[in-house]
Order: C-alpha cells, then structure tokens, then sequence
C-alpha cells in the first residue's frame, strides 16, 4: 500500500453502522433472515466448545451437571462489535456465564440489552449500574468508562478480574480498525486474557491473495477487509499465536470467505 491509500475512519464507520436497522439485517449487511445467522452461529459455537470443551451444557467427562454450583467457576466473555448481541445471545451466553458488550451504536446497544433479557438461556441478567459503553475498540485505552454490560454478575472479591475474560470474540468489526490500531486492540485483549486456557476468537471476511497479504478498502462503512496472510501478520505482531483455524462452510454464495480463528499469547 502507498501513503496515500485510504485507511478506515472510525468515526465514518460508526455513522455508517448507525444507519442501519436495529436488527439481524441490519448487522448482517441484509442476511438476516435466511440460513446465514444459524449456521454461523451452531459453527461458532462448534468452534468454541471444540476448544474449550469444558463449557459444554451437557454433561460429558468434561462437566458434571451434579458439580454443585460453588465449583463451578463463572465464565466471562466479551462480545467485541457486539451489534444488536446477536454472538452474545446465540453463541456465548448458552456457553458461559457472563458477556460483557463492546459497542458503540446507541440503537444496537438497546436491541442487545432487550435481547438478553429475553434470552432463554436461565441466567440472570443484571445491568444495573452498568450504562453507558465505550465509544469504539480504538478508545479503549482511556480506561475507566463504565462498560455495557448484560448477563454480569460481579461476584464477591473479583475486583481485580474486572477486566479479564476467558474469551473475547471478535466478530465481522476488527475491519474497522486500521493495522497499528488493530496490533494495539489485540495486545490489550491478550493482557485482559484471564489464564493460560483463555481465548481470543476473531471470525471475519477474508480477501483473495496469492502469497502476498492483501487488505482491501471498503468505501461504504470505510473498514479494510483483510487476507489470511493479512490477519496472520497482524496476529504475530500483537503477540499472538493460532490455536486454531478454520474457515466457516454452509454461508450463501457470493460472500466473501469466512474464517475463525483462535489465539493464544505467543
Ligand atoms: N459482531 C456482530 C455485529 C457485526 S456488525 C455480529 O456478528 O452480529 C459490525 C459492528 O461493529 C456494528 O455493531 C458496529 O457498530 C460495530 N463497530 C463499528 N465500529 C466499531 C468500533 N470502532 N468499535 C466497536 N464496534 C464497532
């Protein structure tokens, strides 16, 4: 890329987002009511608990359901770009405990907080106290904004793990974030990694390339969609490792490739 190739705006891709329904369609570009929002979420999920088997809600060798529940340990996630909590509901909270949203769209923030308290899954939601989010991935480093949260339970004692999740997903929004801003999201997502079990998932576009990386521009929400070999380089320079990677099968045609991946401190 020379110096003067468009680079993605936060701002113009906020407003872009901000235009858009409060719904499926409206954060899955107009794919919100065929087959896509299914199969991507039974493959997330197929995908999580591949990885982290113990987060099963059968029993199995990895989870007694007799365990009583002081054994079991509350499982955080973070839901980044969370949108109108369609990952939050459909994949994490029939998984784990508790997901925290990233945000920045007012409207979606309302859509997702309705939604978890809808959810089915019989866990207590609790948001009061919790309010505003912060303004985007890029500001987070001006720490002490309240976060959005839904289905948090702070427990006695975890002050100190306010931060830390046992898997932070990052779905269909890490293209809004330019290479240096994306190195620097995924290096403070590593620190806020609660153990050596925990995860960072990213599942996003990818772009053609034949054995260069390629990022391409997208004028219409100003986000770069980027290549594999694009997201590995940025995965190594924040510090990261694949755990895993697989590309996501079963969406409508013409899209382009979907794929996960799940990473680790380096
Ligand atoms: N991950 C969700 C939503 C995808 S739509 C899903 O898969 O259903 C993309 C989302 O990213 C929108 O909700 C948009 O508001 C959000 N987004 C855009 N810029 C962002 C930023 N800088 N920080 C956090 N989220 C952002």
């Amino acid at each position: 890329m020379s110096s003067t190739d468009p680079v993605p705006d936060l701002e113009a891709g906020i407003q872009y987002w901000a235009t858009q329904p409060a719904n499926y369609d409206g954060v899955l570009g107009g794919f919100g009511t065929g087959s896509l929002p299914r199969v991507d979420s039974l493959g997330s999920r197929r995908f999580l608990l591949d990885l982290l088997p113990e987060l099963s809600t059968v029993p199995s060798p990895f989870r007694s359901l007799s365990a009583p529940p002081s054994e079991t340990r509350r499982v955080r996630a973070l839901d980044v770009g969370a949108g109108v909590g369609r990952v939050t509901s459909d994949v994490l909270l029939p998984l784990v405990s508790d997901v925290v949203l990233l945000e920045p769209v007012e409207p979606f923030i309302n859509e997702a907080r309705s939604r978890g308290k809808a959810s089915e899954s019989g866990l207590e939601i609790n948001d009061s106290g919790y309010r505003v989010l912060w303004k985007g991935i890029a500001d987070r480093s001006k720490s002490g904004q309240p976060l959005d949260r839904v289905g948090y339970l702070p427990q006695d004692g975890d002050d100190d793990m306010e931060s830390k999740f046992d898997v932070i997903w990052c779905q269909w929004c890490l293209g809004h974030l330019k290479d240096d801003d994306l190195v620097q999201f995924l290096q403070r997502s590593r620190k806020a990694l609660r153990d050596a079990r925990s995860l960072i998932v990213v599942k996003e576009n990818i772009c053609r390339e034949q054995s260069e990386p390629v990022t391409v521009f997208d004028e219409q929400d100003s986000s770069f969609t980027r290549s594999d070999l694009a997201f590995k380089n940025v995965f190594r320079d924040a510090g990261l490792k694949i755990i895993q990677e697989k590309i996501q099968h079963g969406l409508p045609e013409g899209l382009f490739p979907v794929k996960m991946y799940a990473l680790r401190e380096a």
